[in-house]
């Protein structure tokens, strides 16, 4: 029974988040992680600047004739400007699904730069958050990137300044510089290499085999997660996403206890006790092969359940389950749901090419370009890595 969208558009947490207690403790499982943690592993005592974020207001909820003549308008409005739009797995489906049904594509941060650079469109709009937008910009310099909001940010991104984060490297001139892709361009052009979780564990055993001791940002669980599969001698940056962050150990015990057929899919932002209970851990579009690769029907996904919409479409017969962001205790901020990605709406969407956005250029983003010169040498090599 494929009720995984049902869940995701009705979800209220009640069938996952309120079942503590009800299962007996017998029926749980833990997935035991095999990999010795062999090499050093110092964490950075710097705290992130931007520990409490400042979430944006939630968009007003669109009644469907709205939505009709907003998807209308925005499909007429992308051809008139021989626009593109390239949206992230963590936006909402109706983005999504426009994306789709205009030529456009719905990937990761980095399938959405590479896209947009191999295609014909003079303008690309970018459904995603701002270091999308600059790393889309990077790859194609001479095309206009527009965004719904320049104000939907990353919490990856908040957290981790240029300035503090060069301050950081200077104390620590023996090691190589590894940042994710969810980082400004103002960080990445410090970095000599930069990543994507799908490469992440790959690229770190090449720089262990060739003896490079290696300067993580910002994510921690991301790093610590890279360091315990590798045996790498890693120091890391203390970011973390609301999102992943969130999600809850004992609550996800009992959710699998409830659904003791069920695989559990994570991705590798989430906490390290949430990852110990993977079946498969993997970035977005992993997550997405995996979901349809794997024989079990029910599935559990610990990542932003925007992720529903593509995973769905590849998984059509399974239930997918969204993993609990709150047990016992807890509350959760984010709810599975990035709150900056939720800033990209339908609304925003068509705004942007009203002729006093497009020529002011209010929704542009604009990278300098010595930024671009200096990021685009790690970027490069991250695009060039075979494994
Ligand atoms: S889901 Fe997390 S990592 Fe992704 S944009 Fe939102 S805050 Fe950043």
């Amino acid at each position: 029974m494929a009720v995984g969208l049902c869940l995701y558009f009705t979800n209220s947490g009640s069938r996952i988040v309120n079942s503590n207690g009800i299962i007996p403790k017998s029926k749980i499982s833990l997935a035991s992680n095999t990999v010795m943690q062999k090499a050093q592993l110092v964490t950075n005592t710097i705290k992130s600047p931007a520990n409490e974020f400042p979430f944006p207001v939630s968009p007003k909820i669109l009644g469907e004739e709205e939505k009709m003549a907003l998807i209308e308008s925005c499909t007429k409005k992308l051809k008139e400007n021989n626009a593109v739009l390239i949206a992230h797995y963590y936006t909402d489906p109706e983005i999504q699904s426009l994306a789709e049904a205009t030529g456009g594509f719905v990937g990761d941060s980095l399938e959405m730069a590479k896209f947009g650079a191999n295609h014909s469109s003079d303008t690309l709009v970018i459904a995603g958050v701002k270091f999308m937008g600059e790393t889309s910009k990077m790859l194609s310099p001479h095309k206009k990137v527009i965004m719904p909001t320049l104000e939907a940010t990353c919490s990856l991104d908040i957290g981790c300044p240029a300035k503090e984060f060069g301050e950081f490297i200077a104390k620590h001139p023996d090691r190589t510089v590894v940042v994710y892709a969810n980082t400004s361009a103002a960080v990445k052009a410090q970095a000599d290499w930069v990543i994507t979780s799908s490469i992440a564990v790959d690229v770190i055993k090449h720089l262990m085999a060739k003896g490079e001791k290696i300067l993580w940002a910002p994510d921690k669980h991301l790093g610590r997660y890279i360091q315990k599969e590798t045996g790498a001698d890693m120091l890391l940056w203390d970011g973390y996403c609301v999102v992943h962050d969130e999600f809850k150990h004992q609550a996800l015990v009992t959710t699998k206890a409830l659904f003791p057929d069920a695989a559990i899919l994570v991705h590798p932002e989430s906490p390290e006790n949430i990852i110990q209970l993977a079946d498969h851990v993997g970035s977005t579009s992993q997550l997405i092969k995996a979901a349809k690769d794997l024989p079990h029907q029910q599935l559990i996904v610990a990542t932003d359940k925007g992720i529903f919409h593509k995973m769905q479409q590849a998984a059509p017969d399974k239930e997918l389950i969204i993993a609990p962001t709150a047990g016992e205790g807890a509350t959760c901020k984010s709810c599975a749901q990035c709150p900056w990605m939720k800033m990209n709406q339908l609304t925003n969407m068509e705004q942007v090419f009203e002729s006093e956005h497009l020529e002011r250029g209010n929704n542009e983003i604009f990278v300098e370009k010595s930024l671009i010169e200096k990021a685009m040498r790690p970027l490069a090599r991250m695009i060039a890595f075979k494994g």
